[in-house]
């Protein structure tokens, strides 16, 4: 009865407050995790999707089901996942949520992570979240970190506990955007460090993060995990590369 009464009472809250997509403010019509935003912008990103990589995700992999880009450094993670590839929409709703301060979109790509999450990591528990850190002084300059604000609203969405002090980055990297792949993996090599290592022993972490390229950020990451004794660990993101 107390069901119904609040089923009936969201159905007359969302007929008078429809609910407004936080990318275009269009109508957002249902109520699934990733339907937070609109259909018409849900339906701009290309969802990444098998065949891939049974590892890194990197799609189109048909031959094999693991491929070779991260091997040859040794591979950290066990599974990295991501909702859309990072093309053209993607693109835009990304950079606008990391260089326009536009954090409120942190909820919209959280659901759509959160959809990832049960369709291609099978709704996996794990002890707890951990965002990719950024430098202190490049948090300090832009205010946040997008992939802290990923975390925490993931972290409520799926009621996971999410933990964005412990990993830490100790070298200021530059941007891994500008640089080929073997300079990716030497760049981040000994940027993380955890602060309390022992939390992370005998653990399964999920690793959180705007955008996967290569995976050398996310390894180095998973690295510094497994060295501290973390049992599982797979990366979630928003959008990848191909
Ligand atoms: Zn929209
Ligand atoms: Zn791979």
């Amino acid at each position: 009865m107390l069901k119904l009464l609040y089923n009936f009472a969201s159905d007359v809250l969302a007929l008078a407050f429809p609910r407004i997509c936080p990318v275009c403010g269009g109508r957002v019509a249902d109520d699934f995790l990733d339907a937070i935003v609109c259909e018409s912008c849900r339906s701009k990103l290309q969802r990444a999707l098998p065949p891939h990589c049974e590892r890194c995700g990197r799609p189109d992999v048909v031959h094999h089901a693991y491929c070779c880009s991260l091997m040859n450094t040794g591979l950290h993670f066990d599974q990295a996942r991501a909702y859309c590839l990072f093309e053209d929409y993607a693109r835009r709703v990304v950079h606008d949520m990391k260089f326009n301060q536009r954090r409120e979109l942190a909820e919209p790509m959280a659901g759509m992570m959160a959809r990832a999450w049960i369709e291609r990591l099978e709704e996996r528990r794990y002890d707890c979240l951990i965002p990719v850190p950024l430098h202190p002084s490049r948090r300090h300059a832009r205010g946040y970190n997008q992939s802290d604000l990923l975390a925490e609203r993931l972290g409520d969405m799926l009621d996971m506990p999410v933990d964005c002090w412990n990993l830490e980055r100790r070298r200021n990297t530059r941007p891994q955007s500008s640089l080929r792949p073997q300079e990716k993996v030497e760049n981040v090599r000994g940027a993380f460090t955890l602060d309390k290592p022992e939390r992370v022993k005998g653990c399964e972490m999920l690793l959180i993060d705007d955008i996967i390229t290569t995976g050398s950020t996310a390894n180095e990451c998973a690295r510094v995990l497994r060295e501290a004794g973390a049992v599982r660990i797979d990366v979630l993101t928003f959008a990848r590369t191909r």
